[in-house]
């Protein structure tokens, strides 16, 4: 048995008027027609301004409490419930890729700072030293201050980087004039779109077509 809590985009702020209650699934099984079984559904508000990924149980609670607005692409996910004592016929969703709930988002929820994760910060580089240019491993790479918190840098996005740990041990704690290492990239707040690219490996095709759409134009992939 499965219980999932009624609001659908539970740990997501953005302020949707959804209503309270529970909904029991009973038995429910996902079937995956998708490349990968982590598949997320990329949630929408009714104006289609991008929310965040959803697991398919919550994009599941948006269709059984009638709160889809309106989907985009091929369904990707096919979802076996419970039988209708009725009818004696199981319940069959088909979930879209992209799914449009009703409701509008707050403007304040637009376009939210990502957070500043180690792994959020890898990916933006790319797992790129922005010092050797070396492309590194999890574990031999480290968030380098590109001003030294000693020297009252601070802890956000525009003044961290990628460095190997050869690189970040080399600088200390200079900047990278004073340590004459100069930086390959600039550092850059990730839009709300680039962090959802970046934070899932199993975008399917659909997705990927409906962010790279919404980037800045001088970030879009050529
Ligand atoms: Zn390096």
């Amino acid at each position: 048995m499965l219980r999932i809590d009624g609001d659908g985009l539970a740990g997501a702020d953005f302020g949707h008027p959804m209503e309270e209650g529970m909904h029991e699934v009973i038995g429910l099984r996902a079937e995956v027609r998708g490349p990968h079984a982590g598949t997320r559904v990329l949630a929408l508000d009714a104006g289609g301004r991008i929310l965040d990924w959803i697991s398919w149980q919550d994009a599941v609670c948006l269709y059984v409490r009638d709160a889809v607005a309106w989907t985009l692409g091929t369904p990707c996910l096919t979802v076996r419930g419970g039988t209708n004592r009725a009818s004696g016929r199981q319940s069959v969703l088909e979930l879209h890729p992209i799914v449009a709930s009703t409701g509008h988002c707050r403007s304040h929820a637009l376009d939210p700072a990502p957070a500043l994760t180690n792994a959020a910060l890898f990916a933006r580089d790319r797992h790129v030293c922005l010092y050797c240019g070396q492309q590194g491993q999890r574990g031999d790479l480290t968030r380098d201050h590109v001003v030294p918190t000693s020297r009252g840098g601070r802890d956000e996005w525009e003044n961290v980087v990628t460095a190997c740990t050869a690189c970040n041990l080399r600088k200390g704690n200079r900047t990278p004039q004073l340590a004459n290492m100069p930086l390959l990239a600039v550092p850059y707040r990730p839009s709300w779109v680039e962090h959802l690219i970046l934070s899932n490996r199993n975008i399917l095709a659909d997705q990927m077509e409906f962010l790279v759409g919404h980037l800045p134009r001088h970030r879009r992939p050529q």
